[in-house]
């Protein structure tokens, strides 16, 4: 299942916006005969679809062994919708499953500047990838100018080395994706401690937030001492260096 097709006449059909970002509509496609569409990773037949979760898509008759495209679980699927329209919320374009020419990577969203340069690919990772497998597709990602955040559902290996937000889908319709790690402030303790200890914490936001906060620039990737990657704000990695700071200065009065 994906969301993108190519008609020899139109070009690219996205199916997560209404003019299928071609100037058509989604009548043009859905269940009209003799129409041809392709698969964009493997050229293979495509056909236009609605899904039992109501998201317009294209599918497969007969799905290939080695196309990526055709593999995709529902939940990627949709997390993949729910990365685009978050993007777009914020007031960026983004396009769906789009890669480079010289195919070192495809985006399952890529999102583009004022310039329409692309700068942000947001990648559904459901799938298992290794610490080093997430740092080398990162690389050939800034090759191009190219930001990376990957998001998975589930705690994995790779999430402390490179840019990453774990969230936890929707329980019910209406309700949000959100965000449960890879998003962290520097704060003193929770209220109501008695001990404060100022420490990096992850704080739990909306996944629409955390891309806004991102694409704008609100929130950089950060390292920390130990080489872990979080998203947070300027702010916070001032007062943490001031801190440090701070503290080093007490031990060497002591
Ligand atoms: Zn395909």
């Amino acid at each position: 299942m994906g969301y993108t097709a190519v008609h020899t006449g139109w070009g690219r059909l996205d199916a997560s916006l209404d003019d299928l970002g071609c100037g058509r509509s989604w009548a043009d496609v859905h269940r009209v005969k003799g129409l041809e569409l392709a698969c964009p990773e493997c050229r293979g037949r495509v056909f236009a679809r609605v899904s039992p979760h109501r998201a317009r898509h294209f599918y497969h008759q007969v799905r290939p062994p080695d196309c990526a495209l055709a593999h995709e679980s529902p939940k990627h699927h949709l997390l993949k919708l729910e990365l685009a329209t978050a993007a777009r919320a914020a007031g960026f374009k983004a396009e769906l499953e789009v890669g480079n020419e010289a195919r070192t990577w495809r985006a399952d969203v890529l999102v583009l500047d004022e310039q329409d340069r692309p700068f942000m690919a947001l990648e559904a990772q459901l799938s298992p990838m290794t610490p080093q497998d997430a740092r080398m597709r990162t690389e050939r990602y800034a090759v191009d100018g190219v930001a990376v955040c990957w998001v998975s559902v589930e705690k994995r290996p790779w999430e402390r080395g490179v840019p990453s937000l774990r969230v936890t889908p929707p329980r019910c319709r209406g309700e949000a994706w959100m965000v449960r790690h890879g998003m962290a402030r520097y704060t003193w303790a929770a209220p109501r401690t008695v001990r404060t200890k100022a420490a990096w914490r992850h704080i739990s936001c909306s996944l629409e937030d955390a891309v806004r906060w991102i694409l704008q620039g609100r929130v950089h990737s950060h390292t920390g001492p130990d080489g872990a990657v979080w998203w947070t704000a300027p702010s916070y990695v001032q007062l943490a260096l001031g801190r440090a700071r701070l503290e080093a200065d007490a031990e060497a009065v002591v």
